[in-house]
């Protein structure tokens, strides 16, 4: 037999089944029973798997302690970024060097529960490519938290047109086709749960009670939330660009109608001198709306300007323990990808 021909053979057995990816940020506190759990997970999947760490700039002792779980179990993987890319980031760097069929993405602060994996994959072998984790019940988050993540997944239906599922997070299962998919959609403002929503496939939920964090706080504090939000609709919706041209339109036909009358008081010999107060309510309102336009309209050239420059996602820093050489790096997104989807 040909090396090559035994190569490929080798090559295909070595290949798990199963990639977990995991973005970690600072999760020292959480690192030890993660890690349990996860090898607890490993163990009894019904097939060869992998877990990907990475590690999206911890200031902490993470890294030290993942790179030590490297190398006791070969099944772990760590993907060290240069620096803080973001979660929605860390997630893609994941997703680029898994190696499975199916690829399940999950937080590592245990929020998202190790046994609910069993039920993705049920229903990715029923046949769904995307299968989404649904939370239920959320415990142990305030309720200013659960309010605004309602609030914003409200908002995203309403301006998207993309179907983006509720009450879902990071917490899903991918199957091969649409994680080509993925890698073939080279956006850099990256909102993940509508991207997989974007692309069809069939896809499915599946229920879960969201516990509260094992361990450590919470990295998604309310400026991050807020910036996510944004990014989400900024990037799925042109409602508010629309909006900007109709509120613009309607505004200044109001106010057309409003010099109207101001020329009629006038001629008429009205008491002109009275209005003041209503020019200058006008002219602050018409200020005011003027800004917030240009901000809108703003937050999609800025978008445009981060897409243009083509940059790579995301920086490697180190690898830690994959064998294949080629494996994530962010320049090679989209080209790449095609290349192997062909
Ligand atoms: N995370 C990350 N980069 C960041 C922020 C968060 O990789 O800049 C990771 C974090 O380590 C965790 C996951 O994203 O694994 C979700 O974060 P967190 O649990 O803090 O968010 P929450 O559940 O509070 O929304
Ligand atoms: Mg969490």
């Amino acid at each position: 037999m040909p090396v090559t021909q035994k190569n490929v053979q080798r090559g295909a057995a070595d290949r798990p089944t199963y990639s977990l990816v995991l973005p970690i940020f600072n999760e020292e506190a959480v690192l030890p029973i993660l890690s349990k759990r996860i090898t607890e997970l490993l163990d009894n999947l019904d097939g060869p798997c992998e877990a990907i760490f990475v590690d999206d700039g911890s200031s902490d002792t993470s890294v030290i302690y993942l790179r030590e779980l490297v190398r006791q179990d070969k099944r772990f993987k760590l993907i060290e970024l240069s620096r803080n890319f973001g979660h929605q980031i860390a997630i893609t760097a994941g997703m680029d060097a898994a190696a499975g069929d199916a690829v399940i993405v999950m937080d590592a602060d245990l929020q998202d529960p190790p046994e609910v994996v069993f039920d993705l994959i049920a229903k990715w072998k029923e046949g769904f490519e995307i299968v989404y984790a649904k939370r239920i019940r959320r415990e142990g988050e305030t309720w200013f938290k659960k309010a605004s993540a309602n609030l914003f997944c409200r908002l995203l239906d309403r301006m998207t047109s993309v179907d983006i599922p509720r009450d879902v997070g990071d917490f899903r299962l991918v199957g091969r086709k649409a994680l080509t998919t993925f890698q073939r959609m080279p956006e850099r403002d990256r909102f993940v749960r509508g991207m997989f929503g974007w692309m069809g496939f069939q896809q499915t939920e599946v229920p879960f009670e969201r516990p509260a964090r094992a361990a450590g706080e919470t990295k998604y504090p309310f400026w991050k939330m807020i910036r996510l939000a944004v990014h989400g609709i900024v990037s799925f919706s042109e409602k508010p660009l629309r909006a900007a041209l109709w509120v613009g339109l309607g505004i200044s036909l109001l106010a057309a109608f409003f010099g109207i009358y101001a020329l009629f008081a006038w001629l008429l010999k009205a008491d002109v001198v009275e209005g003041w107060t209503s020019t200058m309510v006008v002219v602050s309102f018409l200020f005011g709306i003027n800004i917030f336009m240009t901000g809108i309209i703003g937050l999609y050239v800025g978008g445009i300007h981060a897409e243009v420059k083509r940059r790579p996602l995301y920086v490697v820093d180190r690898l830690n323990g994959f064998e294949r050489e080629d494996v994530a790096t962010g320049e090679r997104r989209s080209g790449e990808a095609d290349r192997r989807l062909a």
